[in-house]
C-alpha cells in the first residue's frame, strides 16, 4: 500500500510542478513514506534522514516530509526530537503534502497533519489522475481495520475501516488499463471487509473483469473472517482473477488465535480453504506467521508447523513476533529471544521445502507469464505466473506488457527460469 501512496503523493506534487527524481543527492524535497508495522521503523526514519543530512552538508538544507505510519504514530515526538524534519504527515492525510510543501518553500513552521482525513483524501484523489504506467498497478480500494488483533499496529495508525466509492474505483481502474496497465492488485489492509452501498469485493471484481484490455486480478490481504460465499465463487466464475489467495492465519494454534483476537480458528481456517480449493483446483495459498507470540509453547509452535504442511502454501511470510507500542499484547512477557529465533529458522526451513517441492512440479511444465519489465543492458524479461510466481526469460522480443506461455527450466527459491513458447502460425517455436 505504501508504494501506491507514493505513487498518489506523486500525483499530487506534480499539481506545484514538483517531477520524481532518482538523483538523491540535488533533491529539493523529500517525502520519506514509512511502516510501523514491525520493530526498527523509527529508528530507520533517522538513519534515513542521517544520509539525507550527510548529502546535504554545506548545501541549502531540501524541505524534508515524513509520512506514513511512523508519522502518524510518532507525530509530534519525530517534530521534538529531529529539526531537519519540516513536516509529518499521516497516511490519511497526505493530500496535505502540497500545500505544506508550498509553506515549508517560504516559512519555518513545523506541519502536523495526522487526523483520520479518509474521505477527504480520496476526494483530493479522485479529481487527480492517477498517471502509474506499470503493467502490473496497485490499486487502494479499502483502508484501516475494525478487527484489532492484539498484536497489530494498523487500527491505530490506518484507522477504522473505509471502503472507497465503486464508482471511483472503476474510473481509477479504467485510467490505469489506459495508461498501459494489464493487472490490478486492489489493495485494502483488510481488502475482502470492502463494502460500498450494496457493493461487495466480488461484484467489484466482476465489473473489473468486464474492462477491456485489463488481464489479470488480484487482491490483498484478505483476513479469514471476511472470505464469503460470494468471493469464493467469484474465484470459480471470473476467469481473470488469479488463482493465488493471501490468506494470513498467523498461528497454528486455536489458543494462540484467541490470544491474539483473531476471530477464527484453525478449523474455520481449513474449512475456507477447503471451500475455496473445490471452487476452483487451481487455486493455491500464501500466508503471514508470527512465531513467538507471548504464550507460545512448543506444542503450540509445533501446530504452526503441522499447518505449513497440511495446506502446503506455496509461500510463507513469517516475522517474530515484535512489540507494537499501544497495542494490548504490548503489556504481555514477550518470549525468550533466542528461542524464537530458533522457531522461525524451523519453520523457515520447512516452510522453505515445501516451497521447493512445489516449485520442483513445475520443472518442465508451462506457466502463463505476464511480463513486466526488460531487465537492464541485458536480453531478459521479468513477469509473473498465474500464481505470482517471478519468472525470468531471455528474449530478443519485446515482451513487456506480453501474457506468454513459459516452459520453466530451473529455479531457485525466488526466481522461475525458463523459455518462452510462441504460438507461430500455430507452430510452437523457441525464443532463444
Ligand atoms: N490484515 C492482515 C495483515 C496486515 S499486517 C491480516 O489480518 O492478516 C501484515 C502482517 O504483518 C501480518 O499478517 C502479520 O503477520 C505481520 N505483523 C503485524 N503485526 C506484527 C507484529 N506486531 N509482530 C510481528 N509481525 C506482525
Ligand atoms: Fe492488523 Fe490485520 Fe488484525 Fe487488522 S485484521 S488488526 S490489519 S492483523
Amino acid at each position: 500500500m505504501n508504494e501506491y501512496d507514493s505513487n498518489r503523493i506523486l500525483d499530487l506534487v506534480k499539481t506545484i510542478d514538483y517531477s520524481l527524481t532518482t538523483n538523491l543527492a540535488e533533491t529539493d524535497c523529500y517525502v520519506l513514506n514509512t511502516c510501523h508495522i514491525r520493530e526498527k521503523a523509527t529508528e530507520k526514519v533517522f538513519h534515513d534522514i542521517g544520509r539525507v543530512k550527510k548529502n546535504f552538508r554545506n548545501k541549502k538544507k531540501p524541505i524534508l516530509i515524513v509520512t506514513g505510519c511512523v508519522a502518524q504514530a510518532e507525530g509530534e515526538e519525530l517534530l521534538k526530537k529531529e529539526n531537519y524534519i519540516d513536516g509529518v504527515v499521516g497516511p490519511q492525510s497526505y493530500h496535505d503534502i502540497p500545500g505544506i510543501i508550498k509553506r515549508a518553500e517560504i516559512k519555518k513552521n513545523k506541519f502536523n497533519s495526522t487526523d483520520f482525513n479518509t474521505i477527504e483524501k480520496f476526494d483530493h484523489l479522485k479529481i487527480i489522475k492517477n498517471s502509474n504506467s506499470k503493467v502490473s498497478s496497485y490499486l487502494t480500494i479499502q483502508e484501516g481495520c475494525d478487527k484489532f488483533c492484539h498484536f497489530c499496529v494498523v487500527p491505530y495508525t490506518r484507522g477504522p475501516e473505509f471502503s472507497r466509492s465503486f464508482s471511483e474505483i472503476i474510473l481509477e481502474a479504467k485510467q490505469l488499463v489506459n495508461n498501459g496497465s494489464k493487472e490490478i492488485t486492489l489493495l485494502g489492509q483488510n481488502v475482502n471487509a470492502y463494502k460500498y452501498d450494496k457493493y461487495k469485493l466480488s461484484d467489484l471484481i466482476n465489473k473489473l473483469s468486464n474492462i477491456k484490455g485489463l488481464e489479470r486480478i488480484r487482491y490483498t490481504t484478505s483476513h479469514p473472517r471476511d472470505v464469503s460465499d460470494d468471493l469464493m465463487d467469484a474465484h470459480r466464475d471470473c476467469d481473470k482473477l488469479m488463482p493465488l489467495l493471501h490468506l494470513p492465519v498467523q498461528s497454528g494454534s486455536d489458543k494462540i488465535l484467541k490470544a491474539m483476537n483473531r476471530k477464527h480458528n484453525i478449523e474455520y481456517y481449513l474449512n475456507i480453504v477447503e471451500k475455496l480449493k473445490k471452487k476452483n483446483k487451481l487455486l493455491k495459498f500464501s500466508s503471514d506467521f508470527i512465531i513467538g507470540y507471548p504464550g507460545e509453547t512448543s506444542h503450540d509452535f509445533q501446530e504452526t508447523i503441522d499447518l505449513v504442511k497440511k495446506v502446503k502454501f506455496i509461500n510463507s511470510y513469517s516475522f517474530i513476533y515484535s512489540v507494537r507500542p499501544g497495542t494490548p499484547a504490548s503489556n504481555l512477557i514477550i518470549p525468550d529471544l533466542s528461542l524464537s529465533k530458533k522457531r522461525l529458522e524451523e519453520f523457515q526451513k520447512i516452510s522453505n521445502e515445501i516451497k521447493n517441492s512445489y516449485r520442483k512440479n513445475i520443472l518442465n511444465n508451462k506457466v502463463k507469464v505476464l511480463f513486466e519489465n526488460k531487465i537492464k543492458n541485458e536480453n531478459l524479461y521479468f513477469g509473473r505466473d498465474e500464481h505470482h510466481n517471478s519468472v525470468i526469460v531471455k528474449s530478443e522480443i519485446d515482451l513487456v506488457g506480453k501474457i506468454n506461455d513459459v516452459e520453466i527450466n530451473n529455479f531457485n527459491r525466488n526466481t522461475l527460469f525458463g523459455d518462452i513458447i510462441l504460438i507461430n502460425n500455430k507452430k510452437k517455436v523457441i525464443a532463444a
